[in-house]
């Protein structure tokens, strides 16, 4: 053996990272399943067990193919890899640059030689220069460099379909009893089947754990949901958990698919002529344009960026985010329910329902950020970082969004099929019956109008608080609302 090639849990794929060149003759491969990540918190057992499960598949495919394979478990990764250099002294340790910061100068101080991560479209260098370059951090000049860079979706320099943003088609409510095509279902196999002894819990059939799995996972996407993705990309509705998003997220972060796998999937799905536009357009968007941009922006902001807490807020993380049963509002509920049962809902209840209650109730930012990292399949610090501290809970005081991301009940009502069963009425701001997201909206933008009041895209909601005449009620409904919140009877 001439290296050890260690593969952390995120660099699942044969063709890049340091095992797009191993060859089974020299290469000893590591993997290591360390209590930190296992025992360290509180996870969602969904997600411990499609990261531990994917993990040992892909350590079994190595094996097949001829590679020596050691899979240990250790206290830490480090830890782990001292205990195979006592089997193999000298050997030197590869990796691709680790997706976190704490784990890049984990395995740098143990004296781990990079190689460059390209389990992105985007090289971490070239983000940087884009970055140093802009005022503002805005993701859309980002994705139309990206749309060029990379070539997709254009015609010359020019956008296919004549625009780079197709907005106005979709963003469409959920259509009444809304079915849609199944989704798809993901056996257990042996090695499924002892991790979930392992770490007693009953999977779900909704996550693959093995590249196959992932593949058809794409394959269903492009064939049953990618033609209607874009319409109804923002709705939520209780008939649908999933609606057309495509559930890739888990693979693409933890490797089973790489995003290049994914856009060449989609392109050639949208030259049949199947995929409008729209839809074609707003998936493309997600992947060549957000998820690179958060990745990039998670490295350009630093370690320091996760700690901010540029609005003060002190609140303790509130009991409902880990208990439905500690709130009457049908929308959370609904949510919380759905993230317990499998670890995921789309982007708009992280965005518009959990982010936006944790940001209106005054939420802590790093306690928010730690209980959406241990709940979803998909989370990983370099992505959490971001959307949360970011665009969810607007800590940053505006380095990436202009504005926060704060709605009262209206948005949510017309964008789902929540607020009719609910015992809160949307439209209310004040009384029993005012909906909490309503009330904590406008007594948000009451708490921080001074600050707000200098950020020219917050005028027109500035100008609405100005107009309110029942302000001093909805500060005393708001006080309730916070405590009922705080004691789980609201
Ligand atoms: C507060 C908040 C927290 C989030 N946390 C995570 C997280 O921990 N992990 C994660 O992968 N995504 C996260 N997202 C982004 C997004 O919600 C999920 O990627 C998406 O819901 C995953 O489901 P899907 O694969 O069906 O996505 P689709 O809707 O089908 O989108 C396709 C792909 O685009 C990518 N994507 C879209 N938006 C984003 C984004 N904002 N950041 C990064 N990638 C994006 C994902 O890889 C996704 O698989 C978060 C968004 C918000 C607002
Ligand atoms: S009324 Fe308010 S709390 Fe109830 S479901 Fe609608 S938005 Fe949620």
């Amino acid at each position: 053996m001439k290296r050890i090639i260690y593969i952390p849990f995120d660099h699942l794929h044969r063709k890049y990272g340091a095992l797009k060149d191993a060859d089974p003759k020299d290469d000893l491969i590591v993997l290591v399943e360390s209590a930190r990540m296992t025992t360290g918190r509180n996870w969602h057992k969904e997600r411990l067990f499609f990261l531990i499960s994917s993990a040992r598949h892909f350590a079994e495919f190595l094996e097949e193919e001829g590679f020596t394979v050691e899979y240990l478990k250790a206290a830490t990764t480090v830890a782990g890899l001292e205990e195979v250099q006592k089997k193999y002294p000298k050997l030197p340790i590869i990796c691709a640059e680790p997706s976190s910061f704490r784990q890049f100068e984990a395995l740098k101080a143990h004296g781990v030689t990079f190689i460059e991560n390209d389990f992105f479209l985007t090289p971490r260098p070239l983000f940087q220069s884009w970055a140093a370059d802009q005022k503002n951090y805005l993701m859309e000049n980002f994705y139309r460099k990206q749309r060029t860079r990379l070539n997709v979706l254009m015609e010359g320099s020019e956008p296919v379909g004549g625009s780079w943003n197709f907005d106005k088609e979709n963003r469409l409510p959920p259509p009444k009893k809304y079915e849609g095509p199944k989704y798809l279902d993901h056996k257990r196999d042996e090695i499924d089947n002892q991790v979930a002894i392992e770490i007693s819990h009953k999977p779900t059939s909704t996550w693959a754990t093995t590249r196959r799995g992932a593949l058809a996972q794409l394959k269903n996407f492009i064939k049953n949901h990618f033609a209607e993705f874009g319409p109804l990309e923002d709705a939520m509705t209780t008939d649908n958990w999933a609606l057309h998003h495509s559930l890739l997220s888990p693979y693409l972060n933890n490797g089973l698919l790489h995003p290049s796998e994914v856009i060449k999937a989609g392109v050639q799905a949208f030259n049949t002529g199947a995929i409008p536009i729209e839809s074609a357009e707003g998936f493309i968007r997600q992947v060549i344009g957000w998820r690179e941009y958060v990745n990039g922006m998670y490295w350009f902001l630093g370690p320091d960026y996760r700690d901010n807490n540029q609005l003060n807020a002190t609140r303790k993380l509130l009991p409902l985010f880990s208990d439905p049963d500690k709130t009457q509002m049908n929308c959370i509920k609904q949510t919380v329910t759905d993230i317990n049962d499998r670890a995921w809902v789309h982007h708009i209840p992280r965005l518009m329902l959990l982010s936006n209650l944790a940001l209106i109730t005054g939420t802590n930012p790093q306690e928010f950020l730690e209980w959406m990292r241990e709940v979803f399949i998909d989370a990983s610090e370099w992505v959490m970082v971001p959307n949360v501290i970011g665009m969810g809970v607007h800590a940053d005081g505006g380095t990436m969004m202009t504005k926060p991301y704060a709605a009262g009940g209206a948005y949510i009502s017309r964008m789902s099929n929540y607020c009719k069963p609910c015992v809160y009425d949307p439209k209310l701001r004040v009384g029993e019956k005012a909906c909490p997201f309503t009330t904590l909206y406008w007594d948000f933008l009451d708490r921080h109008k001074a600050a707000f009041v200098k950020n020219h895209r917050m005028s027109q909601q500035i100008f609405g608080l100005n107009r309110l005449s029942d302000l001093p009620q909805l500060k005393v409904r708001a006080t309730d609302v916070l405590e009922g919140l705080e004691a789980g009877t609201i």
